[in-house]
């Protein structure tokens, strides 16, 4: 039976940290600068504290310095603002990231419009959307996981262009941004979300899937084109009695019966979650360059 090439974020990801480190070793020695993450968590949710642990680690592994402000659930939207602006005017800070999802008392628009864009690293900001969507207009930061998607892509030759590719989930953070940037690159695109009828239908014609659903193994075998590209962006915890931890991840798509039709996909961990923090990482590090003038 055939079997679809795994795409190693895991390693991709590793490769790119070092091109980074290396990178701001040199910038360091040569000018001083020295990159600036701020990471602001609101509230207690363990994912979320996960996430920026991860993020905080990855910083120190290339030399990026994280500034990290951790504010109580009840804390007001004016507190947060405080130190957004703070931020913005901090010249060694470099990019900001405020932890989504925000406590539900706490308008996530207008927290996400106070960040500086040109220190919005996560690419959350409507100018920075809006310049992705318009032909002709560069945003100055692409988010993270849509860009490590098709990072991915490119390190494993995968042509886009002229390609049907279909994007399977609409949100702002994922879906919506990567239907964007396969279009830039020129792939006919087609978007399946809640309400789409007969998405296997749609789904078959892809030659490029990246599914970003949040819903475990949804996308079967039988949906899938032979010799389609599958970018799995899904991690859902499923019950599993055999794991120490009671459960495993597993991603939007079956992985055992699609990576017998498809050509090439993305393990479920070690695809594109790795991939996020290394873009991340890339965006400080551009960001710092574009505000010192370097090359
Ligand atoms: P959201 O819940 O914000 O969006 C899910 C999208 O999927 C929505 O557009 C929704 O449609 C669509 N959808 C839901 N159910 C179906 C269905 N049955 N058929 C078709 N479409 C459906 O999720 P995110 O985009 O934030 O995340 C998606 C997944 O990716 C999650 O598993 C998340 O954990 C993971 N993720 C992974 C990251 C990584 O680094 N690897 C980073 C971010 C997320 P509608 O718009 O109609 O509601």
């Amino acid at each position: 039976e055939a079997c679809a090439k795994v795409i190693d974020g895991k390693a991709v990801a590793k490769k790119i940290r070092e091109e980074i480190g290396a990178e701001i070793a040199r910038m360091k020695s040569e000018t001083g600068v020295v990159p600036g993450l701020a990471v602001i968590l609101v509230g207690d949710r363990k994912d979320s504290a996960t996430y920026v642990r991860n993020k905080k680690k990855a910083c120190e592994t290339v030399g990026i310095k994280s500034f990290e402000v951790c504010l109580p659930e009840d804390s007001a939207e004016q507190e947060v603002l405080k130190h957004i602006s703070e931020f913005n005017d901090d010249p060694s800070v470099h990019g900001i990231l405020v932890q989504l999802p925000l406590p539900s008392h706490m308008n996530e628009q207008h927290i996400l419009n106070a960040v500086s864009i040109e220190k919005d690293v996560d690419g959350f900001h409507p100018l920075n959307i809006g310049r992705l969507a318009m032909r002709g207009r560069e945003p100055l930061f692409v988010p993270c996981t849509p860009k490590g998607c098709i990072e991915l892509l490119h390190r494993y030759n995968v042509e886009i262009k002229g390609k049907r590719a279909v994007v399977v989930g609409r949100s702002n953070i994922v879906g919506m941004p990567a239907a964007l940037l396969l279009q830039r690159e020129d792939a006919t695109i087609s978007i399946v979300h809640s309400r789409t009828r007969n998405p296997e239908e749609i789904i078959k014609q892809a030659d490029i899937i990246i599914a970003a659903v949040g819903q475990p193994n949804m996308v079967r075998g039988t949906w899938i084109r032979p010799g389609a590209v599958i970018i799995d962006v899904g991690i859902n915890p499923v019950e599993d009695a055999k794991s120490p931890k009671g459960y495993r991840l597993v991603g939007d798509v079956c992985y055992e019966e699609a990576s017998k039709v498809a050509s090439a996909i993305t393990p479920v961990p070690g695809g594109v979650g790795p991939m996020t923090i290394a873009m991340l990482l890339s965006n400080t590090l551009t960001s710092a360059k574009r505000i010192h003038n370097l090359p």
